[in-house]
This record gives structure tokens, C-alpha cells and sequence, in this order.
């Protein structure tokens, strides 16, 4: 056997489920086409979105549709080249926003978060990342009462599900974050909202924590995985092979190419994110902003200000259309004036996203030694800390932190 366990993908997910497995006794090998957070998880948007628990197809954001579909640099676009591609997905997305979905999807999200929130906590305690992480909280932003109004089913779930908030206006608002347009009229408060320092930095840190606790990193790409007479065969592009006893499938949005032959047929697709990191100094910015009526978000990182978000559905193909993140630095500008937007660093990242907004973590049909970790769509720097705890307890046969049936990478 040349691994213990053979993790595929070295994204924020890979990293931290490494982490996960090390702490439970396992040894690791981590493989990766590109190198340790080269993908996804090296640009996003850097925030633990604990508290964001609402599906994305709910009847508020399905109403939305119509508007959003018709400004082609809009929060939501879908690129026609690829509209036939992506209808099956956006059937069940749509069908995913049925109040009976609804409910369900927000109980099991809320119930990840709270595993995701322990075992990130755990993390950076334990790999000594806590400078990485600021915790300065959020504002999500409106521009008028209806916008607030419209956002009243979503602060309900998060009044449910216990996570504090509160409403900002006038003076609060403008010591919480100066020099915001007028157009802003109110915001949401969340405090114990955290982003970290820079979202590539701290996957590289918990990389180099694994490697420091033994795990070893090889860079080649995975072409097939298969199980053959009690172990678990990674067939490489180099036409060499790596034998594991058990193996997880954290590809982020490229996990389909490996778990589409092992007889799952997941509904993995991926909604691009565009964003430009401008740099330091480029606003005097307090804590994050979100501009949900925009779908875009303002992060101060170490490494400047990032401005972005928004999702195309493109496919994984399909060349950038960068006129994206400049719509959404304009748009900031518009919200931040006094924003100096010269100098910027533009970015496209594939979110790996299932219709109903939940990962797929689970076993895969072929073997119990496989184990899928990917989907995770807007939240994975968010929720990869307790993937790799659910992930390390269906490995090791612990007893799982929740009920992963809503995760189960069979339930399509
Ligand atoms: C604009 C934007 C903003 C975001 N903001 C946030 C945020 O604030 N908070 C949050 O929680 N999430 C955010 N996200 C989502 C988050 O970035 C993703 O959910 C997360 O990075 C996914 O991590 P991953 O490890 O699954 O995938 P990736 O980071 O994409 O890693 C997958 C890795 O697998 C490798 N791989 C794939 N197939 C193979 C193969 N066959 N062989 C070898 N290697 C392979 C790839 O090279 C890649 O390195 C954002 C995303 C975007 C695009």
C-alpha cells in the first residue's frame, strides 16, 4: 500500500480534511494537479459565513430571477452557450426553492454550521492560526425599506437558529463604516461574523500544518479511481499509479470527472465568482460589506481589498468575461465613494455547487473506502473544517457528528 489515505485535491477542503485525518491517527497523502489552494479556494471572498444558512433557490431569490437574468453583468447570469449544459441543474435548483425544500435545507445547513464553526475553531487553535482570523463581524447593506422588508424571511431563520444580529441605521451604521453613500439607508449587524487575514494564505497555513504533522503532498493528477481487491486504486496522468486504503474525492468542481465512473451520478456544476483585490489602502474599511442586492461583497484582506462575487453560470470551459468584476468594482464605487480603484488584481474562481446548496459528503456507491467531500458552493472555506471532522469520522467509524442524510451524495 503506498497511502494510508489518499486525499484528491489540495483545495481548502483537501487541506483541512487532511488536518482532520491526522488528528484522528491517520497518516495522508495529499494529492493536487496544481499545487496546495491553486484553485478555488485561493481567491474567495475569506469569510466564515457561519450564520448563512438560507438555501440560494428560496422564493425571495427566484423572484429576483427575471431581473437579475436580464443585466447580463448582473449578480446571476447564465452564459446561452451553455444553457443546455446547466437546465437539468437549474430544474432542480428551482425545485430545490419549494417551501417543503426550504425547510429542510436550512435545518441541515444550520446543522453543518454548527459542527463547521466547533471544528474551525478547533483548527486554527490547534495549528496556531488565530492572527489569521479577525473577527469584526459584518454588515449586510440596503438601500431602502423594502430591500430590509425583503430580507425579513432570512433574518427570521437566523432569529431561529440562534445567531445574534441587529438592525443598524444613521449614526450606528456610519461609526460602524464611514463613508458609505446615502443610498444606504440600512444594514443587518452581524458581530460574530469572522474573515480571515487572506483566504490563500490560511489554506497554505493549514497545508503546511499537515505536512508538519506528517502528511506529504504530491502534485500529479488523478485521471480515475477504482476499487480493486480491497484497496483503492489512483491511476495518475503520468500512467503511474498510487494504491490507498481509503481514498476522499475533494476535486472542489472538477470531482465529477472521478465520481461519474464510480456509478454516482451527482449533479455537480459550477457557479464562477468574479472579483478584483485592489490595493491596501484602498478604502478605509472596518469589517466586511455585503451588497446582497447586488451580489457582491467588500473584504478587507492583509493583502488589499476585494471586491466580488456574483455567479455565471459558464461551466468550467468557457473563457472569463472579466467585464464582470469591473461592473461590480463600479458598483462599488458607486456604494464606497472615495473607493480608488486603480491598481486592482482581477480573479475568476469555480464555486462547485449542488442545486440544493448542500456539499455532498459521503460514501461513494462503489466502495466504502471512498469517501466524496465536495459542492460545498459559496461556503467551503466556511465548512471545510467539519467536512474533514465528518469526513475523519466515516473513516475511522467514530460516531458522526450529525445526521449526514441530507449530505448523502445519493440523494439525487
Ligand atoms: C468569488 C468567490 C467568493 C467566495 N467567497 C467565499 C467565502 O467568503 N467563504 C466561503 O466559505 N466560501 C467562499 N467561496 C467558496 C469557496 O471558495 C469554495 O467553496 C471552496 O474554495 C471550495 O474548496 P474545494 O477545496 O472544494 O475546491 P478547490 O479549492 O477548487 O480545490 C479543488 C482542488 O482539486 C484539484 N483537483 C481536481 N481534480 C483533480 C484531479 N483529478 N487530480 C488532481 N487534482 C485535482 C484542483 O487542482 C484543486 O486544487 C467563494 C467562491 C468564489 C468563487
Amino acid at each position: 500500500m503506498d497511502a494510508d489515505v489518499a486525499i484528491v485535491g489540495a483545495g481548502i477542503v483537501g487541506v483541512a480534511t487532511a488536518y482532520k485525518l491526522l488528528e484522528a491517527g491517520r497518516s495522508v497523502v495529499l494529492i493536487d494537479r496544481k499545487g496546495i489552494a491553486e484553485e478555488t479556494s485561493r481567491g474567495n471572498a475569506g469569510a466564515f459565513a457561519f450564520s448563512d444558512i438560507m438555501p440560494l433557490a428560496t422564493r425571495d431569490m427566484l423572484a429576483k430571477l427575471p431581473r437579475w437574468l436580464s443585466d447580463p453583468l448582473g449578480p446571476l447570469t447564465i452564459r446561452p452557450e451553455y444553457l443546455p449544459q446547466i437546465t437539468p441543474w437549474l430544474l432542480r435548483f428551482w425545485r430545490a426553492g419549494w417551501p417543503d425544500h426550504v425547510g429542510a435545507g436550512i435545518r441541515a445547513q444550520a446543522a453543518l454550521m454548527r459542527v463547521a464553526r466547533r471544528e474551525m475553531d478547533a483548527l486554527v487553535a490547534s495549528a496556531g492560526l488565530g492572527a489569521m482570523v479577525c473577527s469584526d463581524g459584518v454588515l449586510e447593506l440596503y438601500e431602502s425599506e423594502a430591500e430590509l422588508r425583503a430580507a425579513g424571511r432570512e433574518l427570521t431563520a437566523k432569529t431561529t437558529e440562534g445567531i445574534e444580529h441587529r438592525q443598524v441605521r444613521g449614526e450606528e451604521l456610519a461609526e460602524l463604516q464611514p463613508g458609505l453613500s446615502p443610498r444606504l439607508v440600512a444594514a443587518t449587524f452581524i458581530p460574530k461574523w469572522q474573515t480571515v487575514t487572506d483566504p490563500y494564505d490560511f489554506a497554505t497555513a493549514i497545508g503546511a500544518a499537515a505536512i508538519g504533522r506528517g502528511a506529504i503532498f504530491r502534485k500529479a493528477a488523478v485521471a480515475r479511481v477504482r476499487p480493486v481487491n480491497g484497496a483503492i486504486v489512483l491511476d495518475l496522468t503520468d500512467g503511474t499509479a498510487v494504491n490507498a486504503r481509503d481514498v476522499v474525492i475533494a476535486g472542489g468542481a472538477w470531482s465529477k470527472a472521478l465520481t461519474a465512473p464510480l456509478g454516482d451520478a451527482i449533479p455537480l456544476d459550477t457557479e464562477r465568482g468574479y472579483n478584483t483585490t485592489l490595493p491596501p489602502g484602498a478604502f478605509d474599511l472596518r469589517r466586511q460589506l455585503v451588497f446582497g442586492g447586488h451580489g457582491f461583497v467588500v473584504t478587507p484582506l492583509a493583502t488589499g481589498i476585494r471586491v466580488g462575487g456574483a455567479v455565471e453560470l459558464g461551466g468550467l470551459n468557457l473563457r472569463p468575461n472579466f467585464a464582470r468584476a469591473r461592473a461590480m468594482l463600479q458598483k462599488a464605487a458607486m456604494m464606497m465613494p472615495g473607493l480608488k480603484t486603480i491598481g486592482g488584481k482581477q480573479w475568476m474562481g469555480f464555486r462547485p455547487s449542488l442545486p440544493d446548496s448542500l456539499p455532498a459528503i459521503g460514501r461513494s456507491r462503489a466502495s466504502p473506502h471512498i469517501v466524496y467531500a465536495f459542492g460545498h458552493g459559496h461556503l467551503g472555506l466556511t465548512q471545510s473544517a467539519g467536512t474533514g471532522r465528518l469526513v475523519a469520522e466515516l473513516i475511522t467509524g467514530a460516531p458522526p457528528s450529525l445526521d449526514l442524510a441530507p449530505f448523502s451524495p445519493q440523494r439525487f
